[in-house]
This record gives C-alpha cells, sequence and structure tokens, in this order.
C-alpha cells in the first residue's frame, strides 16, 4: 500500500473508529466486564454502548447490546450473574454499537424500544453531525426489530421493581429512551449522555444538542438527586457529572450562536477556534471542528432529516 492509501485508510478508521467499529474492529480481543450498580442493576462494558442489566427471579432485561458479534460474549458474561433467560432488551436508540445486539438476543428474548428505532433499524439509516461526521446505518433483518414499540414511555415490571422507558424527542436521534430502574434508583442515559467529551449528536437521524439538554435536565428534574448514572459511553457517573455536560452544551451553544447572529461562516468559526476554551472536550471521535459543525448543522437549521414523529 503506499503511503496516501495507508494514511487515507489510516484517518479513515480513526474517524470512524466509533461508530463503524463493527466492520474493523477484532471483536475477538473485546472482554465484557460486569459490575454491580445498586440494588438488581449491573452495568456490562465491552465495546460500544454500556449495557445496563437487571437480575431476579423474572429473570434479566438488559438495555442496549452492543454490537452483534459480541452477543455470546455477552450472553456468557450475563451466566457469570445468574442462569436465569433474557427476557428483555429495550434499546436506548438504533445505532449499531447499541442496537447490533438484536439480532442474536431477538431470537428468544423480546425488543423493545421507541417506535423510531424500529422504523430506522428497518429502513437502514444514515447517522451522521450535518457535517464531517456521517456513516451508513444499513437495514436490520425481522429477528433484530423490536416488537413492543411506544411513543412516549413504557413500564416493564420485572424482578420487584418498575424499570421505566422515557422517551424524550429529539436529543441523540429522534428515538431516544432514558431507562429508569425505580427501586434500584439508577437511570441509564443512553447516548443522551456520554463521557468521551463533545458528544455524537445524530442530527441526520432528528438529533440536536438542544434536544440532549432537554433530556439531561428533564431526567434530573424527574429523578432523584443520587441516582447513579450509567452512560452511553464511560464510567458509571452521576447527576453530577450530567450537570457539568449540561452547563458545557449550553455554553459552546452560546459560543457558536454568538458567531453565526455576527455573520461568521462555518469556516470562519472553524479557523477562529470558537471553542478553543472547551478544548478539553475535543476528542479522536468528535473533534472541536466536528462539535463546531454540529452546532452550525443546528443553529442555522438547515434540517438534512425530517424527524419521523412530531411530539
Ligand atoms: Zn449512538
Amino acid at each position: 500500500m503506499s503511503f496516501i492509501v495507508r494514511f487515507a485508510l489510516a484517518a479513515f478508521l480513526f474517524t470512524w473508529a466509533a461508530l463503524a467499529a463493527a466492520q474493523q474492529q477484532d471483536f475477538s480481543k473485546v472482554v465484557i466486564k460486569a459490575s454491580k450498580v445498586s440494588g438488581n442493576v449491573y452495568m456490562l462494558e465491552g465495546s460500544g454502548g454500556n449495557i445496563g442489566v437487571s437480575v431476579g427471579d423474572d429473570g434479566i432485561v438488559i438495555v442496549d447490546d452492543q454490537y452483534a458479534p459480541l452477543a455470546e460474549k455477552i450472553r456468557a458474561a450475563l451466566k457469570g450473574i445468574t442462569d436465569k433467560p433474557v427476557r428483555f432488551v429495550i434499546n436506548t436508540h438504533y445505532h449499531s454499537d447499541h442496537a447490533g445486539g438484536n439480532e442474536n438476543f431477538g431470537r428468544d428474548a423480546t425488543l423493545v424500544a421507541h417506535d423510531n428505532v424500529r422504523k430506522r433499524l428497518m429502513s437502514g439509516s444514515f447517522a451522521g453531525n450535518g457535517g464531517s461526521v456521517k456513516n451508513e446505518m444499513p437495514a436490520s433483518p425481522a429477528i433484530a426489530l423490536p416488537v413492543v414499540t411506544f411513543d412516549h414511555a413504557v413500564t416493564l415490571h420485572m424482578n420487584g421493581e418498575d424499570i421505566r422507558a422515557l422517551h424524550f424527542p429529539s436529543g441523540h436521534t429522534d428515538g431516544d429512551s432514558i431507562v429508569y430502574f425505580t427501586k434500584s434508583n439508577v437511570v441509564h442515559m443512553g447516548d443522551d449522555f456520554v463521557t468521551y467529551g463533545f458528544p455524537f449528536v445524530d442530527f441526520l437521524s432528528g438529533g440536536s444538542v438542544k434536544g440532549i439538554i432537554a433530556a439531561c435536565e428533564g431526567t434530573m428534574e424527574q429523578l432523584p438527586k443520587d441516582a447513579k448514572v450509567i452512560p452511553g459511553h464511560g464510567p458509571l457517573s452521576t447527576f453530577d457529572d450530567v450537570s457539568r455536560y449540561v452547563v458545557m452544551l449550553k455554553e459552546t451553544t452560546a459560543a457558536v450562536s454568538k458567531g453565526i447572529k455576527v455573520g461568521k461562516t462555518l469556516e470562519q468559526l472553524k479557523k477562529e477556534k470558537v471553542l478553543e476554551p472547551w478544548k478539553k472536550f475535543s476528542g479522536a471521535f468528535i473533534s472541536a471542528d466536528a462539535f463546531i459543525e454540529t452546532l452550525y448543522s443546528e443553529l442555522t437549521d438547515k434540517k438534512k432529516a425530517t424527524p419521523l414523529v412530531k411530539h
């Protein structure tokens, strides 16, 4: 391979590390780590989104199921906690690092998600920030589609507690749920809250930074202050961490908005490094420039995607 090709390939792999890992990553090396969070709830970390797990006499409920090739490893990790079967899977959204395991778990568990998760899995979809980050999510086979869908909220009564999935519109995507384990006092925030820095906001799938802020604030308003927080990606967190993340989202939105109001172009905003004060959030997946694109797309309202439902 020539240097240029190798360089281009490396840059490509780097950009798509988080979203397109399914095609490029060596999943044989992934180790699934299980840890107890509180009450009936465990958390599994491997590659892709964190998995929330409820265990008890009624069986297992998991929130998200990571990438398709990891399903057997996830099953093995669950066996280490309990012999009970997986009865329900709740998807926080449709991305393949959170719902990829559906095609395996869908064989013997009931898949539950917001209406738009089913629609996007069925048709396939483009995930992107409205700028340089864009990736195709291919259509899923029928076995991987949620068979119970909801528009606003649904409750599973399992293992001695209510497990509530609450939809917040237009956050990370247009089909996000946060899932609250009411007695264990643990919430899985999906990708409305992540700890890897500037978030990936899937503008092309109806997501918005504004909606993520609303989802985080709405969750904190409704739940006890001491709830334990499982982020979409990253270590176990608290609402203090979510509050700091919301402050960063509001401040960066204001900075880009100010630039747009005085007539600055996207290129100027990038060149002037308007997000420099928040550079510690600039990451390998979503750089400061990519987050400027995200906010610019949203604030100039050049919606390339039409939300599938209005709220
Ligand atoms: Zn996602």
